[in-house]
């Protein structure tokens, strides 16, 4: 077995959080290594979803350091929209997923952070309450890398379970999960008739109960870069009717890129997928990949503007929206989340709406064809992540960025959207770096210094 150098910081998953961690720990002075399975980074990031929640609801910025460095580059390239106010989510910003992956690559070679892909994290090996190194496998067979510190961005909080750090997976209580999706990307569609469409079948334009109906006019939708929408009922049960249709959910989220023909699409949904269970995921790649299959149908034949559409990308795999969350010293609650609560340990900020796709329709009622439905709330006023989310209870030198973060399942509805995640892998990254420098434990670490240097890097902690 090869042992590798040993690191200061070693991130583990190169995605939304694992990049901007790897950076930011770099950039703060550390040796730092990230390590990714795939040959490619930014993770579900890159999988075409629109930004919701770089501002929050009252248009105050969420988002800055270098999460907002990435959105300016890419906005150079015309590979993102504007931000702008949304009424149901706060705010929402179009990308291009492939002028965002080619541009992580670019940043993390300028930020002199080293990079090791097509490599999976097998273990810890662990002494004390502290991670000495893990052991990773690859081409070359297995290998051991020490570090003073890690960083966990896998997304489901893999270094974190094998290194016993304390963690619940799923619903408190009953242990269920957010359903998975696959993304994908759809090309020749003539978006001019979809928007057309809308405007004369209001039933088919998500409007939420009570909302402001002027707010939800299709034409000030469509006149917003970047802005997507939901719904298309209709037309899904339309198509459910002639056993055309039985994906288990009710409506159809399109994201356009403006002037391209381009959407992404955000139709497929399987439910009990355990995404830490690898029967699971490939049950969940197989039924999602041939719902890309029956989706398409669908659109072709029943969405006005997609008749000549045709697939441009099919995830690099299936999105899953919930499996671990470690816990930390505190854990984040939809409470604070909606309360938009400061902390006086915050490290990041997140206003990604409080977005729980249903969990209970495991399986379906008898005789049923719907599926599970959405619970969406904005967020108005952002809402301050403590360091203590990001450091998970149980190991002297693990922090924890991106999806597992210490939250509730509900606050994890919110903690999970793409921008929080940016952020608080910007800020595990510092506090990462900040412990080695300091030569102390996590739990021991200077907060006041961890946010001084953040806000020094741009980064967003208080309410601007
Ligand atoms: C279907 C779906 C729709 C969504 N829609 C939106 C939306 O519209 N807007 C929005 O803002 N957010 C949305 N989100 C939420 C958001 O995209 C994700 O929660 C977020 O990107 C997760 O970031 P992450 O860094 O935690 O994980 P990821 O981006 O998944 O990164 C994890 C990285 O770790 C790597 N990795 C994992 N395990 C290992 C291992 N053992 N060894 C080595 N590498 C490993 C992976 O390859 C990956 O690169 C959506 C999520 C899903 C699933």
């Amino acid at each position: 077995m090869r042992l590798r150098q040993a690191y200061d910081v070693v991130v583990v998953g190169g995605g939304t959080a694992g990049v901007f961690a790897g950076i930011a720990a770099a950039r703060t002075g550390a040796k730092t290594l990230l390590v990714e399975q795939y040959g490619s980074l930014g993770g579900v990031l890159t999988l075409g979803m629109s930004l919701k929640g770089v501002n929050d609801g009252e248009g105050r910025k969420a988002l800055g350091g270098i999460g907002e460095e990435l959105i300016a580059r890419v906005r150079r390239m015309d590979g993102a929209t504007e931000v702008v106010d949304h009424p149901r989510h706060g705010s929402i910003m179009g990308q291009d997923p492939e002028a965002i992956k080619l541009t992580l690559i670019q940043m993390v070679q300028e930020s002199g952070l080293d990079l090791l892909l097509h490599t999976y994290l097998v273990d810890a090996l662990t002494d004390r309450g502290a991670i000495q190194g893990i052991r990773v496998a690859n081409k070359a067979g297995l290998e051991i890398i020490p570090a003073k510190c890690f960083v966990d961005c896998t997304g489901d909080a893999d270094l974190a379970a094998q290194a016993g750090a304390s963690f619940v997976h799923g619903r408190e209580g009953d242990g269920l999960v957010q359903p998975v999706s696959a993304i994908f990307r759809v090309g020749g569609v003539d978006l001019d008739k979809t928007w057309e469409y809308l405007e004369h079948h209001p039933e088919d334009f998500e409007t939420p109960p009570g909302a402001d109906s002027d707010e939800y006019s299709v034409a000030k939708f469509r006149a917003k870069p970047g802005v997507g929408v939901a719904g298309f009922r209709s037309l899904i049960r339309q198509a459910r009717e002639a056993g055309e249709y039985d994906i288990p959910r009710e409506d159809m989220g399109f994201n356009p890129m403006p002037g391209r023909q381009e959407v992404t699409i955000n139709i497929t949904r399987v439910h009990g997928i355990d995404g830490t269970n690898p029967d699971d995921l490939t049950r969940a790649e197989i039924e999602t990949q041939l719902q890309v299959l029956q989706g398409m149908r669908f659109l072709r034949k029943y969405v006005p503007g997609f008749a000549r559409s045709y697939v441009v990308s099919s995830p690099f795999q299936v999105g899953i929206r919930e499996t671990r969350h470690v816990q930390g010293e505190y854990v984040l609650t939809a409470e604070d989340v909606m309360a938009g609560r400061d902390f006086p340990d915050q490290v990041a900020r997140g206003a990604y709406p409080l977005d729980i796709h249903d969990v209970g329709r495991n399986v379906p009622p008898e005789g049923s064809v719907e599926g599970g439905g959405t619970d969406l709330s904005k967020i108005t006023r952002s809402y301050g992540i403590p360091a203590r989310c990001l450091i998970a209870n149980g190991t002297a030198n693990l922090v924890v960025a991106g999806r597992p973060i210490s939250a509730t399942h509900a606050a994890a509805g919110s903690a999970r959207g793409q921008p929080v995640c940016m952020a608080t892998g910007h800020a595990a990254g510092v506090i990462a770096a900040l412990s080695v420098a300091q030569r102390r434990p996590l739990q021991l670490l200077d907060v006041v210094e961890a946010q001084s240097v953040l806000r020094a890097q741009n980064a967003v902690i208080e309410r601007t």
